[in-house]
């Protein structure tokens, strides 16, 4: 039988949603080149199909955290630019160099190293404008400006990252721009090398940041991308999970691990087959609710490893059946809401996604299969 009707807890990862958001980032862009982060697996959503529909859609330069990240990737892009931000910490030259990787140098020291075993191959640059995380402070590109080593590496790009741009009034949006066009200058950046400062939110802000590349991961798949304001971006994951079995349960009963959840009346609670090892944060017990055929039902009790309790009893029947799909994460269930149930941001909660998910893919536009693991 299909993975669909076995599986208890499901994630849809909706390509055409995620090739949307893509189109909306470009438009709202004013920069040369939308590039995409494809870091920790497209987020947790799945590099290869996201990486492969968005190339489809004419994204040609992606952006991964490791070594092994950027190898992985290579399998599925053969011929797109895949950049690794923590560069040459991540591996060694040769294997850059054997998968057509551009490590970001994050050192003078990384430099030198690239400069002995791959010279005249091009790099990228990240520069550290007050996130101190990673890239060159100013002191480091001081010296490198002084020093004349740029003159023999080919530079991919020069990149900073902005660290409150999801508050577009946070002062330090402005000073860390000034400072990376500044540190530019100072190490004479060819006019024809771009320069790339903004992720997601940093899209939002004033073209003045825009620059020539941007970067965005989260708003691909929804994430909202300022804080306070309505979120522009197209939903693109659902997580659904199965009603396993129904309780009538009498006023005074308890629910789930440490009887943490006492009904305050006779009612029915529902046992779905998703939990923490799925992805559905403990934090959750007894804050969240899901959606059961558009309704709310609220989590009651802890999150189990494989189960999670909801309380129905305010809900028609006909739509509350074992076998009935309810969504832990969809349209009206935003990412965003449910991380910030937990206590946490939409980003943590996608990386979270488990292993054991049966997984997805409903087509984008242009591709021709449907949907593929
Ligand atoms: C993660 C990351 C991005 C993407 O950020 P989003 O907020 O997901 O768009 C871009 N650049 C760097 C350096 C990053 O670490």
């Amino acid at each position: 039988m299909p993975a669909a009707d076995r599986a208890t807890a499901v994630l849809t990862v909706d390509l055409a949603a995620i090739v949307g958001n893509f189109r909306i980032l470009q438009r709202r862009f004013s920069g040369r080149e939308v590039a995409i982060s494809l870091k920790a697996d497209a987020y947790g959503v799945g590099a290869a199909p996201v990486g492969a529909a968005l190339w489809r859609a004419g994204a040609r330069r992606f952006f991964v955290a490791t070594l092994d990240e950027g190898i992985a990737l290579r399998r599925s892009l053969p011929s797109a630019s895949i950049a690794v931000l923590h560069g040459l910490t991540s591996g060694p030259v040769a294997e850059f160099l054997h998968y057509d990787l551009l490590p970001v140098h994050n050192s003078i020291a990384e430099i030198d190293a690239w400069l002995a075993e791959a010279p005249g191959r091009a790099a990228g640059l990240h520069l550290d404008t007050g996130m101190a995380r990673l890239g060159m402070p100013a002191d480091e590109v001081a010296a490198l400006a002084s020093s004349g080593r740029l003159r023999g590496l080919p530079l991919a790009f020069v990149m900073s990252h902005l660290g409150c741009s999801d508050e577009p009034e946070n002062p330090l949006n402005a000073q860390q721009r000034d400072r990376f066009v500044e540190a530019c200058r100072a190490l004479a950046v060819p006019d024809g090398v771009p320069r790339s400062l903004v992720a997601s939110s940093g899209v939002f802000l004033d073209p003045s940041f825009h620059l020539d590349i941007a970067r965005p991961g989260a708003a691909l798949y929804g994430i909202a991308p300022t804080a306070g304001r309505p979120n522009p971006m197209r939903p693109a994951i659902r997580l659904s999970g199965k009603i396993l079995q129904l309780r009538y349960v009498d006023s005074d009963s308890t629910v789930g691990y440490g009887a943490t959840h006492r009904m305050t009346r006779a009612g029915r609670v529902a046992t779905i087959g998703a939990g923490y090892a799925d992805g559905v944060l403990r934090a959750l017990g007894n804050r969240g609710h899901v959606l059961v055929d558009g309704r709310r039902a609220p989590v009651v009790g802890r999150i189990s490893m494989d189960l999670l309790t909801i309380d129905v009893t305010d809900l028609p029947e006909p739509a509350v059946r074992p076998g009935s799909s309810v969504d832990l994460i969809g349209p009206g269930n935003e990412i965003d809401a449910v991380a910030a149930a937990a206590g946490t941001i939409g980003y943590e909660l996608l990386t979270r996604l488990g292993p054991r998910l049966s997984r997805h893919y409903l087509a984008d536009a242009t591709s021709a299969e449907g949907s593929a693991a």
